[in-house]
């Protein structure tokens, strides 16, 4: 395979190292830059209704102003008494894009009457490849797990301490980051990714 550039729509060293990690363990030589190296590309609005349609808008935007291949992620959390909400709206469930704490808590006093074997609920993330020409694959990870009536742990972000996952007696709060990695809807879709990779970029 050639040596390929590679830009991955985040600002988060935390992917760009998981992505790093994933592509460099499936020995693919490609060298994987964050948006960061492109600040004069701006913010794409996030007008899909699905993760899969996000994704694939954050990748194409990004490969059509760089001339590069690029990745994007789109992630959240689905509950299952709730219709798959909050989905596409996680980061933004209270009201303010980002408020980690304040999603988590109107999230917990919803379900508060909520029994224990009706809180399933499971993370999920698409991970979009664009090139500059318009070709276009997403793949698709999950994390299936029950929620807590309380948070528990100090690890990960978002909704990580009241998800516990499948088989697990923590929540995801209390996982190493690599424990979480090895089980998370991104982890999943990521390495998911790595075959396409090497399909469209070999
Ligand atoms: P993004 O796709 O990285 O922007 O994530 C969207 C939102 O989904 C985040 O703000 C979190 O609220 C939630 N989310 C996505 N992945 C995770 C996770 O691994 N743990 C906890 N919350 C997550």
């Amino acid at each position: 395979m050639k040596h390929q550039r590679l830009i991955l729509a985040t600002r988060n060293a935390g992917k760009i190292t998981e992505l790093r990690a994933i592509l460099t363990a499936a020995d693919l030589d490609i060298e994987l830059v964050g948006a960061d190296a492109y600040p004069d590309v701006p913010d794409v609005k996030e007008t899909g209704v699905t993760f899969a349609e996000n994704a694939l808008l954050k990748a194409h935007a990004l490969a059509r102003a760089t001339g590069h291949p690029a990745v994007a992620d789109d992630s959240g959390l689905c509950v299952d008494v709730l219709g798959g909400a909050p989905g596409i709206f996680s980061a933004r469930w209270a009201g303010r894009h980002g408020d980690d704490q304040a999603n988590l808590d109107l999230l917990l006093a919803q379900l508060s009457d909520i029994a224990d074997e009706h809180r399933a609920a499971h993370f999920a993330c698409a991970a979009a490849l664009a090139l500059p020409d318009g070709t276009e694959r997403v793949v698709e990870g999950k994390l299936e797990g029950t929620l807590r009536h309380t948070p528990a742990g100090t690890g990960g972000f978002g909704y990580d301490p009241i998800l516990q996952p499948e088989g697990d007696t923590r929540t995801c709060a209390e996982l190493t980051a690599d424990e979480k990695n090895a089980i998370s809807h991104r982890g999943k879709a990521f390495r998911a990714l790595a075959p396409v990779v090497r399909e469209l970029l070999g």
